[in-house]
């Protein structure tokens, strides 16, 4: 049964706002020497030692960028501290503690704020990170969870949006489209299930694409293997809305432009055969389609060597001067001008 339809569970008025916090931070444990003191005083103590500290943000609200229909409450909670580790990763800098506040409606049992934080809790664990703090509220509306992540890099290590030069190369980690097409699958058993409740969804054929929605993963291992390879990009962000979107922001921010060959943009096969079950061309899902979560970077062309010894990541163009503009090279050899629309831009035409 569904948990939060689920009669027998415990109302929040049970515990109260601090028998709630109690039960959530019972078995919170401390990992990181950057820690000195977690939750449970006005405030957390952090110690960042020589290094940088860098800090971010998000904010996730029910029914706009969650569908709890479709999204079971432990993925919210995961996918809610990957997306913020993935931000710490785009500035090359190691994620270590994170601060959690919701805004809790009533029909929310404490079960189902557990089954959250036990996704919250399982990226943290995996990812090394301390739940250090948060705070707690009620709503009237839906629910809403902010996640505020700190992290750390050496002074020289840090990269930014601004900073890429010409003829760098750009790179990407992973492959892409796979988040977005994982969203119009569960959209579309979404419709079916509520036609008709006692057909189950066919979500077999489609678990790698639902997968990367449902559970994105930061590409801290990625800035682990640059780090290994003496590797420091010359600007890097993370793809959170679509490739098109970001390397906008990168030669938007850098004063220049850039050439992406679209047969070089890594795709998945499941993606491919989704993309063609929806009609879709897969690269426009790639250029698109968002929460990929993979990072895209650029590096010095005397890195070209070095970047091949990492797997899982594709050299798919270069930064140009900024007069060449922002182009698509695709796979028919034309030249088309990138441009970071919506996808429903995309569609008129069919
Ligand atoms: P205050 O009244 O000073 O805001 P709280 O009672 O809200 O204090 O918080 C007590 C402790 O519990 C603090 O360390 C705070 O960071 C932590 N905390 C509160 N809410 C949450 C939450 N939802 N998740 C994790 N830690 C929390
Ligand atoms: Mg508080």
């Amino acid at each position: 049964m569904n948990i939060l339809e689920n009669k027998t569970n415990t109302p929040l008025s049970e515990y109260g706002e601090f028998g709630l916090i109690d039960y959530l931070t019972k078995n919170n444990t401390i990992k990181n020497k950057s820690t000195v003191l977690g939750v449970g005083d006005d405030a957390a103590i952090i110690d960042a030692n020589k290094r940088l500290q860098v800090v971010s943000t998000d904010v996730l609200v029910e029914g706009i960028h969650f569908d709890l229909h479709y999204c079971p409450l432990k993925h919210i909670g995961y996918k809610a501290v990957a997306s913020n580790l993935s931000d710490v990763a785009a500035m090359n800098a190691k994620p270590e503690q994170i601060l959690v506040s919701i805004a809790i409606p009533n029909r929310f049992t404490v079960e189902a704020v557990a089954e959250i934080y036990k996704g919250m809790y399982a990226c943290c664990e995996r990812y090394r990170v301390d739940l250090v703090g948060g705070d707690t509220s009620s709503s009237l509306g839906g629910l809403f969870i902010s996640i505020t992540v700190l992290g750390y890099a050496d002074k020289d290590k840090i990269t930014h949006r601004n900073t890429a030069k010409e003829n760098d190369l750009i790179c990407v980690s992973g492959d892409l489209g796979a988040a977005y097409l994982g969203l119009l699958v569960l959209e579309r058993e979404k419709e079916v299930f509520l036609k008709d409740p006692n057909i189950q969804p066919d979500l077999e054929a489609h678990s790698y694409i639902l997968e990367r929605q449902l559970k994105p993963e930061p590409r801290l291992d990625i800035i682990a293997e640059l780090e290994k390879n003496s590797i420091i990009p010359t600007s890097m962000i993370d793809i959170s809305d679509g490739l098109a979107s970001e390397i906008l922001h990168i030669c938007k921010n850098s004063d220049k432009g850039c050439v992406i060959y679209e047969n070089k943009i890594p795709i998945d096969t499941q993606t491919f055969s989704t993309a063609a079950e929806f009609g879709i061309p897969a690269s426009i899902a790639a250029l698109n389609g968002g929460e990929d979560y993979e990072l895209l970077f650029t590096i010095k062309q005397a890195d070209y060597e070095k970047i091949q010894q990492i797997k899982d990541i594709s050299v798919i163009g270069y930064i140009t001067d900024k007069n060449s503009g922002c182009s698509l090279l695709t796979q028919d050899d034309k030249s088309i001008e990138l441009t970071a629309q919506g996808w429903n831009a995309y569609r008129k035409g069919e």
